[in-house]
C-alpha cells in the first residue's frame, strides 16, 4: 500500500504532512526524551504503545542524506491521530532513531 518506510514517497515534508491532515491526522505528536507526546492530551507514551496509521518516507530534496519520516499516528490514551515528523539517516538525534526503529520495524542505522 505505499506504507512502507524503506520506500521514499516522493513528497515533501510539507506534501506528506498535508496528505495525513487530509486523511484526518489533525493533531501533532513529538518524540521527547524517547517518548512520544501527544499534542492534544499531552500524555507521553513508548512508541510501542501507538497505533501507527500510516509512514511517509522524505529524502531532502537538495540533500539526499536531509531525510525524514512522516508518520500518522494515533494516541493510545485519547485516541487523537495527529502527525510525528522525525528525522531519518546521517543526521538523525540516535534517540529519535531508537523511537523510529520501534515505530516503524525498520531499522534506521543501514
Ligand atoms: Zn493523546
Amino acid at each position: 500500500m505505499g506504507m512502507s518506510p524503506d520506500v521514499p514517497s516522493g513528497l515533501t515534508v510539507v506534501e506528506a504532512i498535508e496528505q495525513l491532515r487530509s486523511q484526518g491526522h489533525r493533531d501533532d505528536f513529538s518524540i521527547v526524551d524517547g517518548a512520544v507526546r501527544c499534542g492534544r492530551c499531552g500524555h507521553a507514551h513508548p512508541a510501542e504503545d501507538l497505533v501507527v496509521t500510516a509512514v511517509l518516507r522524505v529524502e531532502g530534496a537538495s540533500d539526499p542524506a536531509d531525510e525524514a519520516i512522516v508518520a500518522g499516528l494515533a494516541c493510545a490514551a485519547c485516541q487523537a491521530k495527529g502527525v510525528l515528523v522525525a528525522g531519518y539517516g546521517p543526521t538523525e538525534d540516535p534517540s529519535e532513531a531508537a523511537v523510529l526503529w520501534r515505530l516503524g520495524g525498520s531499522n534506521p542505522g543501514t
